[in-house]
C-alpha cells in the first residue's frame, strides 16, 4: 500500500499493514489542501504559520477520520505538521502529559 501524508504518497508499506492505514482514504486534508498542512521548505513568519496552522485545523474540524490521524500522529511521534487538528508542539504537550511530563495542555480543562 502508498501511504499517504496529506494526500501525497510518502512510503510503501507491507499488506498486513494496510488496514491500519484505512482511514487516510477518508481524510478532508488529501488533494489541493495539504500544503496549509506542513511548513514550506523556507522560513516561514510567525504570523504565515499561524494563519497555514488555522487553515489546516479547520480543515481537520471537518475530518471524519481526526480521532485516527491523532492517534496514528501521536504514536508515530510525527515531528511536523498539523495531524487531529493539533500542531507538532501541541501533540508533544499531550505526549509529555501521558508520559508523565510536563503540565496538562491549555484548554485540557485539568
Ligand atoms: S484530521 Fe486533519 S490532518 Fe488528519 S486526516 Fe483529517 S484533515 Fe488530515
Amino acid at each position: 500500500m502508498v501511504v499517504l501524508r496529506k494526500g501525497r504518497a510518502v512510503a510503501i508499506r507491507r499488506d498486513e499493514q494496510d488496514e491500519s492505514f484505512d482511514w487516510q482514504r477518508s481524510a478532508a486534508c488529501r488533494g489541493e489542501h495539504a500544503v496549509a498542512f506542513f511548513p514550506p521548505p523556507h522560513f516561514e513568519r510567525k504570523e504565515l504559520r499561524l494563519a497555514r496552522e488555522r487553515r489546516a485545523k479547520a480543515i481537520c474540524r471537518t475530518c471524519p477520520v481526526s480521532v485516527a490521524c491523532l492517534d496514528y500522529a501521536l504514536a508515530a511521534r510525527e515531528p511536523h505538521g498539523v495531524w487531529g487538528g493539533l500542531n507538532e508542539v501541541e501533540r508533544r504537550l499531550i505526549a509529555d502529559e501521558r508520559n508523565g511530563r510536563g503540565e496538562p495542555p491549555r484548554g485540557s480543562g485539568r
